[in-house]
């Protein structure tokens, strides 16, 4: 099932999207638990794609695939490197990303991103597919000369509009191995498969979960594959995860 949140004559709704991506049945209030359909179904053409979650907080995963964190010259770190994104960093398929005017060089980085569906803490290893709505898509755009150069990454991968979800969460698939590609104008840069994750998915939440409790449509990005580069205002850059879908923003100067 493919889970949409997007905007129809003034109103916010979620709604589930056809096979052949063409039309989307509209859902009574959240996608959580057992989704309640209200009979209105409408063309996907007619709506406009939001962000598919407004998550409380994002978990962001650095340097979880090994040839991404060499690249950069890091080693794998003995734990998870985790840091955080704001809820305002996050914007949806139709949106673009603003160049912060601070930095010099703002790279994409193609990601895997994880759906929390129901409030956990401290989930079991086993029981890690049940706290999990669904994946989506995910642009982990970093001001990577500020990350450089600051201690700490808040303002390099917090900055708004650093967040590109979309362009809807899946909740049937096995996250194991699938490719994911992060083009640029159509020019192929990423090119990686989930299966190099350095630490699985449900490492991860584990991980994160033993620490914070994580709530319904909180979101997890599992890092990059290598092949992470500089974007320009005016590039359109799209991240593609096999068998979800293509997310595609432009890049912009900030207004
Ligand atoms: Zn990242």
């Amino acid at each position: 099932m493919r889970i949409a949140r997007f905007s129809f004559e003034g109103a916010v709704t979620f709604g589930v999207i056809d096979a052949e991506a063409e039309s989307v049945a509209v859902l009574a209030g959240h996608p959580f638990g057992e989704p309640q359909p209200t009979g209105q179904v409408l063309s996907l053409s007619d709506v406009r794609l939001l962000p598919p979650m407004l998550p409380s907080k994002i978990v962001a995963v650095g340097r979880n695939y090994a040839a991404h964190a060499a690249e950069l010259g890091h080693e794998v770190p003995e734990a998870p490197l985790t840091f955080f994104k704001p809820s305002t960093s996050v914007i949806g398929p139709t949106e673009n990303i603003a160049y912060p005017p601070f930095s010099s060089e703002v790279h994409y980085e193609a990601e895997l991103a994880v759906v929390i569906g129901r409030m956990c803490r401290e989930v079991p290893h086993a029981r890690v597919g049940e706290v999990i709505l669904g994946y989506t898509c995910a642009n982990d755009v970093t001001a990577r000369d500020i990350q450089q150069r600051e201690g700490q990454w808040a303002r390099a991968k917090g900055f708004d509009t650093a967040c590109p979800l979309g362009p809807w969460i899946e909740t049937e698939l096995d996250p194991a191995d699938l490719a994911i590609t992060c083009t640029v104008n159509g020019e192929l840069r990423q090119a990686g498969r989930t299966s190099q994750m350095v630490r699985s998915i449900a490492d991860l939440v584990v991980h994160i979960s033993d620490a914070m409790t994580l709530l319904p449509g909180d979101v997890i990005l599992t890092g990059t594959p290598a092949g992470v580069g500089p974007l320009a205002i005016g590039d359109e850059v799209s991240v593609t995860v096999e068998g979800i879908g293509t997310l595609t923003n432009r890049v912009v100067k900030r207004g």
